[in-house]
């Protein structure tokens, strides 16, 4: 017998110790272990156990049952049916389950009790279950938040009133939105079956897909160009689309491509009519200059013949009138031949590579004279070799560098400088000066066909010559703007796309 109870103590022991070892290696794991035994009416519930519900060991009692206080009463009658079917299948069915519990602070937990029936009678009646806890509220939290950034991703990609469509790296769409599913007539089943180069159409699906490229390969972030798609029925659409890349955050590893889509097919068309409405306007513009031509020249040399012939002849009144005449037609032809010059529809007209350089060089030598006497300093910065309408772009430095010397300051010595930069996609150029300046107001005013400033009286010209600057821009697909401060110069921008 006492041999027996020495055994039992001594078995008492062991299993003591491994229980604190067992806890020692739980502890901040977030888990914890209880047995609980049924034929003795007892239950162990290791300190690990309880600290995860933010007792102490002895705050907590170890009996069978306590673990109800714990349990959210909303969740128990599923936790039960769990453990009822365990016992019911002889332990057939698992027995674990997902449950809110109190924290000791009265904050709600999230946690997985496990257990296992480990011994049974001869009637088959259970007599011993083991099992454990795992605080699971930080994964359950993060879960949550991942499912409300979804919700707010979802919502955000649907009513953004922009076509959108996560494309994967063989773009293929992944998921669509209604907006792109109505602008081109596709289901997001349909989307999915296709890559975007199927509804592209064909002569912008080459550069589509080399700027999608790129952005795999990480030598650009992200890429916007009008494009043209094709529609399910054939029709074309334009549209703006821009595209990044979502990457994973650990490894940097392309994930899938975002792309936004806008219709532009209206604006498209408004623009195809302007562009139409003004090649009339210009050709007009040419015929009419052109047929003025004639009679004018006639007008001119008679008045000049008039006056060598006449002049002091008449009296004194006559003469001036005549004056006057022949000074009007002079203008006007100047004139006219500025409008000819701006709206000759060239059609020989190619681009071609040119260095810029030696371009500026032979418009300087033509401005030679001008130049000297107005004792204008000039300096100019290394421009670029790239293709460009060559005459035009001549022109264009031409009436830049006259307009910088035209509206010097007086009394100042006139300075020129002009420069040219790259930045990303296009050159960028400027003429700057330190001449009398523009007033913020006319920054867009000048560059408009006839608009000046002054009279004539104080400058001569016609009023053409920025909007001619502006049209020979127009043709390379850059811009053209200035900055400026009044009695401080002035500063003209263009940019040539590369
Ligand atoms: P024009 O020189 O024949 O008057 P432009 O179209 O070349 O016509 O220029 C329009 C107007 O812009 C000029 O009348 C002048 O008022 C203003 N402008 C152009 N260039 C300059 C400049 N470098 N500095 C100050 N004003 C300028």
């Amino acid at each position: 017998m006492g041999e027996n109870h020495d055994r039992i103590n001594e078995l008492e022991k062991e299993l003591a110790n491994a229980r604190n070892v067992l806890d020692t290696t739980l502890e901040g794991t977030n888990v914890g272990y209880w047995d609980w035994n049924i034929k003795e009416g007892k239950e162990y519930m290791s300190p690990s156990s309880k600290l995860l519900f933010g007792y102490e060991d002895r705050e907590f009692p170890s009996k069978p049952g306590s673990w109800k206080e714990l349990i959210h009463p909303d969740d128990l009658p599923v936790f039960l049916e769990t453990f009822n079917k365990h016992i019911e299948t002889k332990g057939q069915s698992p027995f674990q389950q997902e449950a809110r519990y109190f924290h000791k602070d009265g904050s709600i937990l999230w946690v997985i009790c496990k257990g296992k029936a480990v011994e049974w009678d001869k009637e088959g009646k259970v007599l011993r279950i083991v099992g454990s806890y795992q605080n699971i509220t930080t994964q359950k939290t993060t879960e949550k938040n991942l499912e409300e950034s979804e919700i707010r991703f979802r919502l955000t990609f649907e009513n953004l009133g922009a076509g959108m469509a996560l494309v994967g790296l063989d773009g293929r769409p992944i998921v669509t939105n209604g907006v792109l599913q109505r602008m081109l007539q596709y289901t997001n089943e349909e989307f999915t079956q296709m890559t975007f180069a199927d509804f592209t159409h064909p002569e912008d699906a080459t550069e589509d897909l080399g700027h999608y490229k790129d952005l795999i390969d990480d030598t650009i972030k992200n890429y916007s160009m009008e494009k043209r798609y094709i529609r399910k029925d054939g029709k074309e659409i334009w549209a703006d689309l821009s595209v990044s890349l979502a990457r994973d955050q650990l490894t940097n590893k392309p994930l899938y491509a975002i792309g936004m889509v806008k219709d532009i097919s209206e604006k498209k068309k408004a623009m195809n009519d302007l562009l139409k409405s003004s090649k009339q306007l210009e050709q007009f513009a040419y015929v009419a200059s052109h047929d003025l031509q004639e009679p004018l020249r006639t007008v001119n040399s008679f008045t000049s013949m008039f006056l060598d012939k006449y002049s002091g002849q008449l009296d004194e009144e006559a003469d001036e009138y005549l004056g006057y005449i022949n000074e009007a037609s002079n203008r006007m032809k100047d004139l006219i031949n500025a409008l000819l010059d701006y709206s000759r529809i060239d059609k020989k007209n190619t681009i071609e590579t040119a260095d810029c350089n030696e371009l500026m060089a032979t418009v300087l030598l033509d401005m030679d004279t001008l130049i000297k006497e107005t004792k204008t300093e000039v300096e100019i910065g290394r421009l670029p070799t790239i293709p460009v309408y060559k005459t035009e772009l001549r022109q264009l430095f031409q009436n830049l560098i006259s307009n910088a010397i035209k509206f010097r300051k007086p009394e100042t010595t006139p300075r020129i400088k002009i420069e040219a930069s790259k930045i990303s996609g296009y050159w960028q150029f400027t003429v700057a000066d330190n001449g009398i300046g523009i007033d913020d107001q006319f920054r867009e005013k000048i560059f408009m066909i006839f608009q000046r400033l002054h009279p004539r009286s104080e400058y001569e010209g016609t009023g053409i010559g920025l909007a001619h600057c502006k049209k020979i821009i127009q043709m390379h697909e850059g811009n053209i703007w200035v900055e400026s401060d009044l009695n401080v110069g002035s500063t003209f921008f263009f940019t040539i796309p590369t």
